[in-house]
């Protein structure tokens, strides 16, 4: 089965009208849930839900509909789509404020609001870090206006990354208002104290996962490793049609759930159920979410 073109992005494809199930955009009220890793201030920004069609086209592309299906009932959801949730995080160092990712954008996303009852203008954010450069992701890098969302602040990103941004025809807006203020990373850098970027390959080019260190505290912020608590986890192995490199990208999400269940380390989905916080456990030849009261 071929996988359609779905990059470059998810907010071009919503955008792309003409699509007769195209994943489909549900209102949500701005929020903001604060929590505690170590010493470190942060808080999960809600910025959307959309609705993906069970299509064949994006959960399951290589176990086919009635086997996703069948999936989803057994869990208790419905079994024509699957719900995700699009959330940004916010984390307060000192002498910083960090927005990592930053969601579909001003025209469907609701990540200023979030910010703003998290006690933040958008001209206090120093720095945007950037996991990969779908549109859920980069959307809201500006403003209803075209100019950046974020002014006084520097957008962090892989270097591969922003070479595959400035090749998307569809980014050429974005790219436009926010190359002053791109600086690019390599994989494992320390990209502001206590937040290493940590490479996930398979997604995305140059998709990166954040992991926020404080003494003995840490979350992992897994971007796009896994995209539904049902079907990412209970079948880490099914082909996802957002994945670039659909080998790499189901090779990485077994590797990292396995390390992350037997680890138990705290982590941080931004397509999870909102606020998209808690643990992976083993269960069976899959994983479960365990997810974290805030
Ligand atoms: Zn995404």
């Amino acid at each position: 089965m071929t996988l359609r073109p779905l990059v470059p992005a998810l907010l071009t494809i919503l955008l792309a009208a003409p699509l007769a199930a195209a994943p489909a955009p549900q209102p949500v009220t701005p929020e903001a849930r604060a929590f505690a890793v170590g010493a470190m201030k942060v808080a999960a920004l809600r910025d959307g839900e959309f609705l993906i069609p069970n299509d064949g086209k994006t959960f399951g592309v290589d176990a086919g509909v009635p086997a996703v299906a069948a999936l989803l009932g057994a869990a208790g959801a419905p079994t024509d789509t699957i719900r995700v949730s699009v959330t940004a995080l916010l984390v307060t160092l000192p002498g910083r404020v960090v927005v990592l990712d930053t969601g579909l954008g001003p025209a469907i996303g609701k990540l200023i609001p979030s910010l703003a009852a998290a006690g933040v203008a958008p001209a206090a954010v120093t720095d945007v870090l950037i996991t990969h450069g779908h549109g859920d992701h980069i959307g809201g890098l500006v403003a209803a206006d075209g100019t950046p969302a974020f002014p006084n602040a520097k957008v962090r990103m892989s270097a591969a990354e922003w070479t595959s941004i400035q090749a998307t025809p569809g980014s050429a807006k974005i790219v436009a208002a926010i190359t002053p203020q791109v600086v690019v990373f390599a994989p494992g850098d320390e990209v502001v104290p206590g937040i290493t970027a940590i490479p996930e390959r398979g997604h995305t080019p140059g998709h990166v996962a954040y992991e926020l260190k404080s003494g003995r505290a840490r979350l992992l912020d897994i971007g796009d490793t896994a995209h539904s608590t049902i079907v990412s986890l209970t079948k880490p192995d099914w082909v996802m049609g957002f994945d670039s490199d659909p080998a790499a990208g189901k090779a990485t999400r077994r590797a990292e759930l396995a390390r992350l269940a037997a680890s138990h380390e705290l982590i941080f989905a931004p397509h999870f159920p909102y606020p998209g916080v808690g643990k992976v456990a083993a269960k069976g030849d899959g994983y479960v979410w365990v997810p974290t009261a805030l």
